[in-house]
């Protein structure tokens, strides 16, 4: 153990005793010169692996879709029909409300706020640089969300994202009031990082509520859909059939894309959305793009076929996760538990772990371990401007290390974490 159970009634001396223990043990670790990283979501290789049929599966007589459309050529600038159908399928909503982009949903969320910035969204009277505008962001969330609003200079308000979802009084508070409040930013089921799936009044509450901004967006990143780890997985109300009951489809954007589904470089993303802002998607990308990667959605499609034949492929990849989820979350169970220095998720799917270390600590914990030679992401960036109030989150990304190394990382962490803990205990 790092720390004893008795912790609270060590005297100070005592607790120094146990400090420069931990401290030797961390000197030692040092000497070990490692080289561990546990900061990105992204596949394994054997992850990857799983998809490698899919290199293979066009060759020089199959290169034309169900209609015959020569995937080689320019052209369907929205996606292939049976493409539109796969993701479907995948997010239960209308093929027909779906735009098949490249192989980035992340670039389709970027796409559609610099469309919003320059020309406006249908609804809108001006184009979003013209008003001084802003984003709410349950937090902690996700990096490159918050980066892509500071990029474009969209102000960012932090709302508490709790266990089923982010703090609805304050959202329906603020977007209900405000007209300047554009949108935000949600990652519905298991989210990024900590791993939380929107209860059914949350979502519900998206499609009834009265927002003040007419052309205010909910930018619904449904990036990890049927990204179980554990079975059964988590289950999250069809926004989209909500949202079409309340004849607000167009309040939203549904993103998701196969990056964790084949390959994370090589995927395929999409948009599902109400009908006026396909129009107007289209009418943009038709100046942007001639058309997307035709055979890369043919190599989808005949890969993944349909909804089951994806489900059994996802059961594949949680056989590769969940062994790695459960050693991160064993080792802190078996160091921490009902210490109270640290908290942790076990989501039953998606990416990520997600800590809750005591105020002050979690920039320390990172530090430590980075010089211990275990990169974790840095502090901070699980919240707008890289700024943690209290300093307490920290994100393992558990996906990629072998198991060996996320072993060595957690038990790495872990020592650092007791150590920070301690440090701060002692003032
Ligand atoms: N959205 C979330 C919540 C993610 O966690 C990630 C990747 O980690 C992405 C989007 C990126 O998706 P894509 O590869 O489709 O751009």
């Amino acid at each position: 153990s790092l720390l004893p159970s008795n912790l609270y009634e060590l005297s100070r001396e005592e607790k120094n005793h146990l400090l420069q223990k931990l401290e030797t043990q961390y000197k030692s670790i040092q000497e070990e010169k490692l080289h561990l990283d546990i900061t990105r979501g992204k596949p394994s290789p054997e992850q990857l692996d799983l998809s490698l049929p899919m290199l293979s599966i066009l060759d020089e007589k199959h290169y034309q879709s169900e209609n015959h459309t020569d995937c080689r050529n320019y052209g369907v600038l929205d996606g292939l029909p049976e493409m539109k159908k796969l993701f479907g399928e995948i997010l239960d909503i209308p093929h027909e409300n779906i735009f098949v982009g490249g192989n980035s949903s992340l670039n389709l969320m970027y796409d559609v706020l610099v469309q919003a910035m320059l020309y406006g969204l249908p609804g809108g009277t001006k184009p979003w640089k013209d008003e001084k505008i802003s984003f709410l962001c349950p937090v902690p969330g996700y990096d490159r969300h918050f980066a892509i609003l500071e990029h474009l200079g969209i102000e960012m308000i932090p709302i508490r994202l709790n266990e089923d979802g982010p703090n609805m009084e304050s959202v329906l508070s603020l977007v209900e009031r405000n007209p300047s409040i554009k949108g935000i930013f949600c990652v519905p089921k298991y989210s990024n990082p900590t791993g939380i799936t929107y209860s059914d009044e949350v979502v519900k509450a998206f499609c009834t509520m009265k927002p003040a901004a007419p052309d205010f967006r909910v930018f619904w990143d449904n990036a990890y859909a049927i990204h179980d780890i554990e079975s059964p997985g988590e289950r999250l109300l069809n926004v989209f059939a909500e949202a079409q009951q309340h004849h607000c489809t167009d309040r939203f954007y549904i993103f998701t894309s196969t990056s964790k589904i084949s390959f994370a470089g090589g995927g395929v993303a999409c948009i599902a959305t109400g009908e006026k802002n396909l129009k107007a998607l289209k009418k943009h990308y038709s100046i942007q793009t001639i058309g997307y990667d035709k055979l890369n959605q043919l190599r989808h499609v005949l890969f993944f076929k349909d909804r089951k034949t994806i489900e059994n492929h996802m059961k594949k990849h949680a056989e590769i996760l969940k062994p790695k989820k459960d050693i991160v979350v064993n080792t802190l169970q078996k160091y921490f538990s009902n210490l109270g220095v640290v908290q942790w998720t076990n989501p039953r799917g998606g990416y990520f772990v997600c800590l809750e270390t005591l105020p002050g600590c979690a920039s320390k914990v990172v530090t430590l371990a980075h010089e211990a030679g275990v990169k974790l992401t840095p502090a901070g960036s699980t919240h707008p401007y890289n700024k943690d109030p209290k300093d307490t989150t920290i994100r393992i990304a558990f996906s990629y290390p072998s198991t060996k190394d996320i072993q060595k990382a957690m038990e790495v962490v872990s020592l650092c974490i007791a150590l920070a803990s301690l440090q701060t205990m002692l003032g």
